[in-house]
C-alpha cells in the first residue's frame, strides 16, 4: 500500500495532523492501538487563553485561538456536527489587589481581547462572587473522546486507519521514503504522546509526565451554567445537570499509572465544597498522564538528517488548544 503519511498515534496531535494533511490534498495512513491512550480521550478538552492567579496568557496565544475555532469547525464539517462548543471561563477576583491586576492587564493589546467582565451575577446560582470576577473571550471545550472516536470512524472509511501496535525495529528509512510492514510512506510523523519515550529516531525529547484526575458530578437540580467556572478547581457543564471537576497535577512520579486514586478524589472533592452552593454526588473518575516536557513547552521537530520524518509532542496539559496550530505548522514545514 502507497500513502503520502504515515501518522504514529492518534490521540488530539494524530487526529489533527491527519485533518492538516487531509485538508491539503495528501494520502495519510494513521497507526493507533487504542488501548494505550490514556490522554486525548481523559482530556477535558478545555481551551483558555488566560491561565494562573496572576493572569498568564498561554503561549502565543493569539496564534492558538485564531486557528483552533476555524480549524475545529472545518473537522465539524467532514464529521456532520460542531466539534468546538464555545463557553467563557469565569473566574472570581480573590481580592481588591488581584481585581487592580486585572485593569492593568487589560490595557494590553494582547491581553485584552481575551478578556471581560460579566454583565449582573448570571453565575450566583453556583457560586458566590462578593467581589465579581471575570471572564475569557474565545474559550470553550471539545467533546475530545468523541472527537476521536467520529475521526478515526471517518479514517477507517477512507481506509485511512489501521488498529496497530507501531514497533520501530520494522520501520524502514530510506532516502525519500519509509516502509513499515505492506506501507510505503513518502514519509512519517511521530505523534505517539509519551510513548515516544520508546522512539530511537528522536532520544532528546525529555518528558516529565503529569497525572491528572478529574471526577463527574450529577447537580441534584439539574440547571446547566452558562460557564466554566475556575476556583481552585475547573467546573465543566456538560449539560442535564452533570459537570466535570478538575483536574489534579501530579508530576513527582517517574512511572505514573493512570488509575484513579482516593487521593486524588478527596483533592477535588475539598476544593469544589469550598465554593459551590448546591448539592451533587460524584458518577465517575477518570485519570491520565499528560505527555508534559521538562521546558513546558511543545515539541514540533523535523529530523536533522532525515527530512521526511517530522515529531509532534509535548502538548502537556493544553492538547486541545496547541494541536491545531501546530499540526498546521509542522504540514507547512514538512511540505516545503
Ligand atoms: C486529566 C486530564 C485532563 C486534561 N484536560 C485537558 C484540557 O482540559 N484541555 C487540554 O487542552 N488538554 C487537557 N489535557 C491534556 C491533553 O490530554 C494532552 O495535551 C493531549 O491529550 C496529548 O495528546 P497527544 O495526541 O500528544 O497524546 P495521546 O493522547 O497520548 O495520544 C498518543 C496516541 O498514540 C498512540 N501510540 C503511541 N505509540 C504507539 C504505537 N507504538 N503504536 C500504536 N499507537 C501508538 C497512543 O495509543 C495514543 O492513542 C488533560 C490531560 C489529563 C490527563
Amino acid at each position: 500500500m502507497q500513502t503520502d503519511f504515515l501518522i504514529i498515534g492518534q490521540g488530539i496531535a494524530g487526529t489533527c495532523m491527519a485533518h492538516a494533511l487531509l485538508q491539503r490534498g495528501k494520502t495519510v495512513q494513521v497507526i493507533d492501538l487504542p488501548a494505550q491512550n490514556r490522554s486525548s480521550v481523559v482530556a477535558a478538552g478545555i481551551c483558555n487563553p488566560i491561565t494562573g492567579k496572576h493572569f498568564s496568557l498561554t503561549w502565543e496565544a493569539g496564534k492558538l485561538f485564531s486557528t483552533l475555532v476555524p480549524f475545529y469547525e472545518s473537522i465539524g464539517r467532514v464529521l456532520g456536527r460542531q466539534v468546538f462548543l464555545p463557553l467563557p471561563f469565569y473566574r472570581n477576583y480573590h481580592s481588591i489587589e488581584n481585581q487592580n491586576q486585572l485593569s492593568v492587564r487589560v490595557a494590553s493589546p494582547d491581553f485584552a481581547p481575551f478578556v471581560e467582565e460579566p454583565q449582573g451575577e448570571p453565575y450566583k446560582h453556583w457560586i458566590d462572587s462578593p467581589l465579581g470576577g471575570w471572564q475569557t473571550r474565545q474559550s470553550g471545550f471539545v467533546k475530545v473522546a468523541d472527537l476521536l472516536k467520529d475521526y478515526r470512524a471517518y479514517l477507517v472509511a477512507q481506509d485511512a486507519f489501521r488498529e496497530a501496535r507501531f514497533t520501530h525495529e520494522d520501520l524502514q528509512v530510506g532516502k525519500d521514503k519509509v516502509i513499515w510492514q505492506d506501507i510505503e510512506a513518502q514519509k512519517i510523523i511521530f505523534c505517539e504522546g509519551l510513548q515516544a519515550r520508546q522512539n530511537p529516531l528522536f532520544p532528546d525529547l525529555a518528558f516529565t509526565p503529569n497525572k491528572g484526575e478529574w471526577i463527574k458530578i450529577r447537580l441534584q437540580e439539574p440547571y446547566t451554567c452558562p460557564a466554566i467556572l475556575k476556583q481552585g478547581v475547573f467546573f465543566l457543564p456538560l449539560g442535564e445537570g452533570i459537570y466535570q471537576v478538575g483536574a489534579t497535577y501530579d508530576n513527582t512520579q517517574t512511572e505514573p499509572d493512570n488509575t484513579p486514586t482516593e487521593a486524588g478524589r478527596q483533592e477535588l472533592l475539598t476544593q469544589l465544597r469550598e465554593w459551590l452552593k448546591v448539592p451533587f454526588e460524584v458518577i465517575d473518575q477518570q485519570a491520565g498522564i499528560r505527555p508534559a516536557t521538562r521546558t513546558r513547552r511543545p515539541s514540533l521537530q523535523i529530523h536533522p538528517t532525515h527530512p521526511h520524518i517530522g515529531l509532534l509532542n509535548g502538548l502537556g496539559s493544553k492538547g486541545v488548544s496547541l494541536a491545531p496550530f501546530l499540526a498546521l505548522e509542522m504540514a507547512e514545514m514538512i511540505l516545503t
